[in-house]
This record gives structure tokens, C-alpha cells and sequence, in this order.
């Protein structure tokens, strides 16, 4: 890399291989690829996880049990014996010149030979005293080696694949050294590092790795989560723009009165939500591009109101509307009611006599003979059915269209990229129609901007009211849910229902099957004898599973024991308790979408949440829940609980250039970037005066991984 060449850019780093660096040979590039480093790219931007500052770590002796504690020490001897039942212990013991800790670890026999006598080690855990003798179970453990200077970068490494942190330090610090001899280009404009007094990215790069100092080390830090979220937003602003540059919508007529109407013979008035939702919508459907938006809003806030309200806008205005569920049983259940909604509206018809004829919704999914479906689907051809729900299939290549205009997916249906280009086509004679999909998990603003940057985000944030929240509880012990069945016992003779869902389990939907079966013949024998229990799981065919539906739906089932299969959508005003299994072992979100699956009428809901939970974090949860119904309070303790990880992790496929920055806690940057990057792209729509910062964009971010972004 001699001098007098241009600066390095981030594409230059990608294109040497670690190989070339002094020091890796044969070995040391295995071990690099185990911690997926295979260029000089990868290498310098697998960031230390943590720092250990020389002069503030802490002293053995100085311990206090239940300190979570980081301690610097070289290991004294390593000794593993045999337990019963095949288990082993592994007594690993350090010491730092004040102290002696025992390090102890089941069924970790390799330690033995990763921790030889006299290797320095740096330890992360829990301190405790067991006996008398000072310990921690199972901590964290780096390999640092002889690493000198006042602040140690403690590297994500592979313990098993041997890499040092200490090695991998020199390794960067080589990196860093040669490449300094050209320089590293930086594409950010001058002008946006002067306003937020950003280091440049070599000094950003040198002081995330090498820093003398911890605020050296942060401000480096904030440079570089800076870059990371502007190149995200950079690559979701400029998709958005040029969704909305290249594709030629529907401009929808507003002026026609069938809206206005079926809001009049509501039996209630709309909340202030739903009405600047609806305009939010009514100004994008006007206007010739297509509309992306997103709907956010708690469970029963009215989003199907607001979905409605759009679809019928498009029906005024001579187009037609699809309405898209996750499921079959969902699509159904969004049909009745949508029905219902519609019922008895007439629509425009110069074909019929009288000048006009009753709106018409139908339903198209797999279980409708094929008849129907036939006749549905002639139909939607030519015209005579203005509403069609169904699931995904709605906007496969089979089903034709006179004139769609608007469709709405409901609860997070992926929609990608190839969704996207279906609907493109459909469009080819009218115009691509207009997108709103609803999502009934809440997430925070900012983390919004980051996973939806794509779309405009609309709202819901007031419920109707008359609403008493949930009551929520957690029967700890067998005494506790003995009163919970009491209480379903108790609901069901007031003429209400319950539905009781099934322990989680992920691995296997054949064990969460059986283990639903279990749960049914133990309560349909035991505490519920006397009640009409139904079962639903996913194993059941289409036909029974809405059948079953419908006896819960007429009221002949009074207590529905279910699997997760009833998360989404699935309203029946008359139930009024949900008992939750193992409730430690779902999600935040995921608890909170089944308890809205209750309390949907005028009768007070409650939710019961079993479960003795294994972990803090479990525990966590399951207080989250007692403690708040509010869908966006519970997504912020989500995310400080779990990390962006579950938010970007239901979405994202592959990498994705978030590694330093953390959407919970660089909340600010998000929206910083945000907000560069629109300005960006307002001047400059496709990068061509930034080419730096557009390359940059495409390399990090390239399709596999901008796909996940379109993802709704
Ligand atoms: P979501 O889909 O957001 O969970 P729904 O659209 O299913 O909520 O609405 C839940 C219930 O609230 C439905 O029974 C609906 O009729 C009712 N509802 C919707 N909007 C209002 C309103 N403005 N006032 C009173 N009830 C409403
Ligand atoms: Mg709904």
C-alpha cells in the first residue's frame, strides 16, 4: 500500500484478504474465519465488546459477593472431576497478587486445556462465597495475553477456536498501522462532521481499538454508530424516494360519499386517532404515488376501522381493495367482520337498472370450494367484487383484477421485496396500487425509523373508549392457579369464555402439539369437567380449525385451550379470560397480543399468567405485563430487556451493518441520521454527488441485506 494512492475506502478494506497481513498464516486464518474475519474490512470493524481499564478493574480481595465484577488474574491450576450422571465439574483457579478465585464450570472439561497454569486471563461474572472460598460460575472468559497499556480492548472472540483477544488486538493494530500510510477516505460531508463535531473516521478507527483513553474511546465510538445508522437510513430514505419517484400510483377520487357514509351509521363516533389516521391515509391515496404506510396501534385501538375506511375510499372511487391475513382462520374472521361493516352499502353501477348495486365483499382462500372460488374469481375480473379477503395468496399471479387500488396486510405479513414486484404487475393497467399494512406490535419510534424506515408510519395511540384495562395477574404456585381456574369456572357461568394457551415450545411443533393435548384432557378431565373445552393447534386441519372457531365464535365451546395459533387477530367479544402457561417462555410482545385477545367487549377482561420462571429476564416479563397494558410502554421495556436484536432479528436475514450502534441505546443518532440522510436525498435523490457515501451504502448494505428493510 505505498503512499501517494488514494485514500482507503471502506470497498479497498473488503478487497485485501487477512491473509495478507504480516502475522496470519494458515492457522491464525481459520481462526479468523471462525469469528467470520476474512478481510481487513471484517477485521477492523469487529469492534472490542468491552474495555478494561487498567487502573479501575477490580481486586480480588476487594470483592463483595453479588458483585457483578470484571477481574484481571493468571490462572494458578485447572482441575475438573467427575459428577454423577455424567456431568463434570471444572475448578479453574486465578489469582492477581490480592486474591484466589475459583472459576467454576459444568461440563466444560476443554477449559482444562484452554486455561493453562500462568495464562492471563480477564473473567466477567457473578462473585459469590460458596463455603468460605471465593467463586464465580460460569463467567465470561477472555484470553488477553501479555497485552500491556492502560486500556485493554476485550474482543468478541471464539473461545473454542483459540483466538486470543490480545492477538486479535495486534492483528487490528497491524491493520490499522499499513492501511494509515494512504489514509482511510471519508465520504461523510465535511460540513455534517462539523456540525456534530465528529473525529474523522481514523481517528474514529484508531480510537475504538487503540484508544488511550476512555473518552477517546467514545468519541470514536459516537463516529462510528454515526456512519452505521446514516448508511442505513441512507439506503431506507433513498428506497422510499424512489418508490415513490418511479412508480405511478392510483390517484384516488376523494369526493365520493360512501366513506362518509359508513361512518355515520357507526353506532360509535370515531377516537381522535382514527380520525388523523384517516386523513394521513386520505392525503396519500389522493395523491398519484403509491402509498407505503404502516398502521401501528395496540390491540383493539380500531385499526380494522382504519383499514376499512381505506379500502372503501378506493371502492368509491371505482377500484377495488384486498384485504391480506397472516392465516386462513384470520382471513375469515376478517371477512365476517368486514362484511358486517359493509353490509347493506350500495356502490355506483351503470350496468344495473337502478344505477347502483350493494357493495360486495368475498372470501378466497383455500377452504372455499372451488365453486365459489370460481365465481369469486370471474368476478374480481370483471369488476363485481369490490372488497376480496383472503391470505397471500390474494396477490398471486392467478387472481386477476379489473382495477385493485388498494390493498391492506394485516398483522406484520412479510411483505418483501417479490411482494412488492407482484403488486407492481397487478398494477400494470391502473397504477400500483396503494399498500397499508397494520401491525398490532408497537414498537418504539425510533426503532420504527430504523426496521420500517421504508414507510410512513401512522399511529394509532388512543383506545375507544369505555374500555377497563385488562387485569392482569401472575398465579405463582399450585394454590395460585387453583383460584385461576376458579376464576374461569366463575366467568363461564356468568356466560363468558376463556382461552387457555399452551406451554411455547419452539424446537418442535410435534412436542408443542402433544403438550396441548395433554393440557386439554388434564383440564377437560380435571378442573374444567364440567365446562365445553375445544382444542386448536397447528396440526389441526383447515376444516376443523374453523369449525372450532365457529363453535367459540356461537358460544357452544366455553373455554378454548389453544396454542399460539390464536396470537394474532382472533376476536370473540364474549371471552373474557386468558390463562397463559409457561408464561415466562413467551415474549413481551407476544404476551401482550394474546392478553388483547380478550376484554374485546363491554365485559372487564382478565389475564392470568402461570408460569415460575427460570430467569431474571423471564421474570421480567412477566412483571412487564402486571404492570402496564400499554402495547408502546411494554416495546420500550422489550427493548431494553432484549436488545434491537429480537426487533431486527424477526426481520432481518444475514448481516446487517448495525455493530456498534444499539437503536436502544443511541435512540438520539437514530433520529439524527435520520434526518441527514433526508437531506441527503432531497438534494441529491440518487447519491450521484456523494459517490463515497453511496458506494459505502451498496457494499454494507448490499440487496441480500437491504431486503430485510423492505420486510414488513
Ligand atoms: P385492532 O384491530 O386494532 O386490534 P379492532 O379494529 O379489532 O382493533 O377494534 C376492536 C374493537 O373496537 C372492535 O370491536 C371495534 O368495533 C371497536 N371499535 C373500533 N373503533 C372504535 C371507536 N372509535 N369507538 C368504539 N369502539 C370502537
Ligand atoms: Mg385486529
Amino acid at each position: 500500500m505505498p503512499a501517494g494512492d488514494p485514500p482507503l475506502t471502506l470497498r479497498d478494506l473488503a478487497g485485501i484478504k487477512v491473509r495478507q497481513l504480516r502475522g496470519v498464516g494458515e492457522k491464525a486464518a481459520e481462526q479468523l474465519l471462525a469469528v467470520e474475519i476474512s478481510t481487513v474490512l471484517d477485521l477492523i470493524q469487529h469492534y472490542p465488546r468491552r474495555y478494561l481499564d487498567r487502573t479501575r478493574q477490580a481486586r480480588i480481595a476487594e470483592l463483595l459477593p453479588g458483585d457483578e465484577a470484571t477481574v484481571l488474574g493468571a490462572v494458578r491450576s485447572a482441575k475438573s472431576r467427575p459428577l454423577r450422571g455424567r456431568r463434570t465439574l471444572t475448578n479453574v483457579v486465578i489469582g492477581d497478587g490480592t486474591g484466589k478465585l475459583s472459576l467454576v464450570f459444568f461440563n466444560q472439561r476443554w477449559r482444562e486445556r484452554q486455561l493453562t497454569e500462568g495464562m492471563e486471563v480477564l473473567v466477567h461474572g457473578k462473585f459469590e462465597l460458596f463455603r468460605g472460598e471465593r467463586q464465580m460460575t460460569a463467567p465470561v472468559v477472555d484470553l488477553v495475553g501479555d497485552k500491556t497499556g492502560r486500556i485493554i480492548p476485550v474482543y468478541p472472540q471464539s473461545s473454542k477456536a483459540g483466538l486470543t483477544t490480545w492477538k486479535l488486538a495486534q492483528l487490528v493494530e497491524e491493520a490499522l498501522n499499513r492501511s494509515r500510510v494512504r489514509g482511510f477516505d471519508d465520504p461523510v460531508p465535511p460540513e455534517v462532521l462539523d456540525r456534530f463535531d465528529f473525529v474523522d473516521r481514523e481517528a474514529a478507527l484508531c480510537g475504538i481499538h487503540l484508544p488511550e483513553s476512555m473518552a477517546e474511546m467514545q468519541e470514536a465510538r459516537r463516529r462510528l454508530v454515526f456512519d452505521e445508522l446514516l448508511r442505513v437510513q441512507l439506503e431506507l430514505v433513498r428506497r422510499k424516494a424512489s418508490i415513490e419517484r418511479e412508480m405511478s400510483g392510483v390517484a384516488h377520487d376523494m369526493s365520493g360519499e360512501l366513506v362518509g357514509r359508513f361512518h355515520e351509521r357507526l353506532p360509535f363516533a370515531l377516537t381522535e386517532a382514527q380520525r388523523r389516521v384517516n386523513a394521513e391515509i386520505a392525503h396519500d391515496l389522493a395523491v398519484g404515488y403509491p402509498m407505503h404506510r404502516l398502521l401501528q396501534g395496540d390491540v383493539g385501538s380500531g385499526k380494522t376501522l382504519v383499514a376499512v375506511t381505506a379500502l372503501l375510499t378506493a371502492v368509491q372511487g371505482g377500484y377495488q381493495g384486498a384485504f391480506m391475513a397472516p392465516t386462513e382462520v384470520l382471513a375469515e374472521q376478517h371477512y365476517l367482520s368486514v362484511s358486517d361493516m359493509l353490509g347493506g352499502l350500495l356502490v355506483p353501477d351503470p350496468t344495473s337498472l337502478l344505477g347502483d348495486r350493494p357493495l360486495r365483499v368475498e372470501l378466497l382462500t383455500n377452504s372455499v370450494g372451488a365453486t365459489a372460488r370460481r365465481r369469486v374469481l370471474d368476478d374480481l375480473i370483471v369488476g363485481q367484487v369490490d372488497v376480496v379477503v383472503g391470505t397471500h395468496a390474494l396477490i398471486q399471479e392467478k387472481v386477476q383484477y379489473q382495477s385493485l387500488g388498494m390493498v391492506v396486510i394485516d398483522e406484520q405479513h412479510r411483505f418483501g421485496v417479490e411482494q412488492r414486484a407482484a403488486l407492481r404487475d397487478k398494477g400494470e393497467s391502473v397504477g400500483v396500487p396503494d399498500v397499508l399494512v397494520m401491525t398490532a406490535t408497537p414498537i418504539p419510534r425510533t426503532a420504527a425509523m430504523t426496521v420500517y424506515g421504508d414507510l410512513d408510519v401512522s399511529v394509532l395511540d388512543e383506545m375507544p373508549p369505555g374500555r377497563s384495562p385488562i387485569i392482569t395477574s401472575w398465579a405463582e404456585g399450585p394454590v395460585a392457579e387453583g383460584g385461576v381456574w376458579e376464576t374461569v369456572r366463575n366467568e363461564v357461568a356468568r356466560g363468558r369464555q376463556a382461552y387457555v394457551v399452551c406451554p411455547l415450545i419452539e424446537e418442535s411443533e410435534v412436542l408443542e402439539v402433544s403438550s396441548a393435548e395433554d393440557v386439554f384432557s388434564q383440564l377437560q378431565s380435571g378442573e374444567l369437567s364440567d365446562l365445553r373445552v375445544g382444542l386448536l393447534h397447528g396440526r389441526v386441519s383447515p376444516a376443523e380449525k374453523e369449525a372450532t372457531m365457529a363453535h367459540f365464535r356461537a358460544g357452544s365451546i366455553d373455554v378454548l385451550v389453544a396454542t399460539t395459533v390464536i396470537e394474532v387477530g382472533v376476536d370473540v367479544p364474549n371471552a373474557t379470560v386468558m390463562v397463559i402457561f409457561d408464561a415466562d417462555r413467551f415474549g413481551i410482545a407476544q404476551l401482550h397480543q394474546l392478553r388483547g385477545r380478550v376484554g374485546r367487549g363491554e365485559h372487564q377482561g382478565f389475564c392470568w399468567l402461570l408460569g415460575d420462571p427460570g430467569t431474571d429476564d423471564g421474570k421480567a416479563r412477566i412483571e412487564a405485563l402486571v404492570a402496564s397494558t400499554d402495547g408502546f410502554e411494554l416495546a420500550e421495556v422489550d427493548l431494553e430487556l432484549r436488545g434491537e436484536g429480537t426487533i431486527m432479528g424477526e426481520r432481518q436475514k444475514g448481516r446487517n451493518d448495525l455493530r456498534l450502534a444499539s437503536l436502544r441505546r443511541d435512540k438520539e443518532w437514530v433520529s439524527v441520521a435520520r434526518e441527514v440522510a433526508t437531506e441527503i436525498i432531497a438534494r441529491d435523490p440518487e447519491l450521484t454527488e456523494h459517490l463515497g457515501l453511496g458506494a459505502e451504502v451498496d457494499l454494507m448494505l448490499g440487496d441480500n441485506e437491504a431486503e430485510f428493510l423492505m420486510k414488513s
